[in-house]
């Protein structure tokens, strides 16, 4: 990181006046915890025992035989407590929280999965949690809510703009604002003012240590993640950014193909260099600079920008990005299902999808690992209507007349 939490022109700090000396004051708290062996013991002590890792790097030889090309390695995030990488970050910050003597926790949730992983964070921590959730996605997300409060987490509705996750970032760093005294902002992913982007990319990078440790000799020749805000793609490929290789691929959400509105593809499709929620970065925005609507089939990466070091590592070349579209990401959903016995998360789907791309082209010898951030269970909403069709809605109805019934 550079001088003021820059990456070439990306990064920054552009908040409000009263968030300048709360954001000071956690990139202090956060370099002191960084050497204090306490601080990493009990951490250490959570990832192994409250989140279950290492988590497994799963050799995927029908896959990679099915394809007939680079061999294939999957780090299973999925298998992490709460089903996806979130829970590295969320514990890693609610610890720094507690160290740093707040006494309560705010976050913004969009599809609901990081609200839920800091709900089971402060948990186990004893911390206060409030999630600030859109209307729209509160409606939407309806599971995860229920999991939320099940873990004693309060949810709190926004009811403003168009009600959905840039909405809930606004109403949480408002009540940062006037609470951080006593209150840690647990944002998300590896975006919003510094240091988030450094410390989110910190906690998550112990999915790439694991993994290149997991490699032993085994070199590399590409690693694939999807990219939401980017914080499992930046913790994957942390360890591999010096140099050129291996090849890093991005994968972004293609949606419904091209054209604004049916994607959320800022750096493979129409970003544009602007500053939203603290940061300056690329997004999808209109001349204006107002934030455009996204489309995707998968809850977590619908947000229209990305984090300041994934785009500055695209503009200079080490990192790849391409597009998957929600076809390809459903495809790739069945076929890692039955070659592996893996429900991948929507999300990691278009990861998946672009590892089978890419081991085609390499070809045999090579090695390609790909991160699956997610499993599936809590997709089974879209896709089981996108695959099962008819049966699943006809489940859904019976669902609902049973417990008018009873
Ligand atoms: C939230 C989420 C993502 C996207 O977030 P990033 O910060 O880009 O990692 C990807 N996969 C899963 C399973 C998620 O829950």
């Amino acid at each position: 990181m550079n001088e003021g939490g820059f990456f070439g022109e990306y990064g920054g700090r552009y908040v409000a006046e009263v968030l300048r000396g709360p954001l000071e004051n956690l990139e202090n708290e956060f370099r002191l915890a960084q050497t204090d062996e306490a601080f990493f013991s009990e951490l250490e002590n959570l990832r192994r025992n409250f989140i279950g890792r290492p988590t497994p790097l799963l050799p995927a030889l029908n896959a990679s035989s099915s394809i007939g090309g680079a061999d294939i390695y999957i780090k299973l995030e999925g298998l992490a407590n709460t089903g996806a990488h979130k829970i590295n970050n969320a514990i890693g910050q609610a610890l720094l929280a507690k160290r740093m003597g707040k006494t309560r926790v705010i976050a913004e949730s969009g599809a609901g999965q990081h609200g839920v992983a800091c709900a089971a964070a402060c948990a186990r921590l004893k911390i206060d949690c409030v999630v600030y959730m859109g209307e729209e996605d509160i409606r939407r997300q309806r599971p995860n809510v229920y999991w939320m409060k099940l873990y004693g987490a309060e949810v709190k509705s926004v009811s403003s703009g168009t009600r959905t996750l840039k909405d809930s970032v606004n109403a949480a760093l408002r009540d940062w604002a006037s609470s951080w005294e006593n209150t840690h902002y647990l944002l998300g992913s590896a975006l919003g003012p510094s240091p988030f982007p450094d410390m989110v990319r910190s906690f998550q990078s112990v999915i790439g240590r694991e993994t290149k440790a997991q490699l032993g000799d085994v070199t590399p020749d590409a690693l694939v993640a999807c990219v939401g805000g980017g914080s499992n793609a930046i913790g994957f490929f942390e360890p591999y950014l010096e140099g050129v290789r291996p090849i890093l691929l991005g994968a972004e959400a293609g949606g419904r193909g091209a054209g604004i509105g049916n994607n959320a593809s800022r750096i493979s499709g129409d970003g544009r260099i602007s500053i939203v929620h603290g940061y300056k970065s690329r997004f999808l925005v209109d001349l204006d600079g107002q934030v455009l609507p996204t489309h995707s089939i998968s809850a977590g990466l619908d947000y229209p920008g990305i984090g300041p070091q994934l785009a500055y590592l695209a503009e200079s070349g080490r990192i790849r990005f391409v597009s998957v579209r929600d076809d390809e990401a459903l495809e790739a959903l069945k076929f890692f299902a039955i070659e592996e016995g893996l429900i991948f998360a929507m999300e990691s789907a278009h990861a998946g999808a672009a590892a089978i791309t890419l081991a085609r082209s390499l070809g045999p010898g090579k090695t390609v690992v790909v991160n699956m951030s997610g499993r599936g269970d809590k997709d089974i909403f879209i896709s089981a209507a996108a695959l099962d069709g008819p049966a699943w809605k006809t489940f859904l109805r019976e669902q609902s007349i049973t417990e008018e019934d009873s």
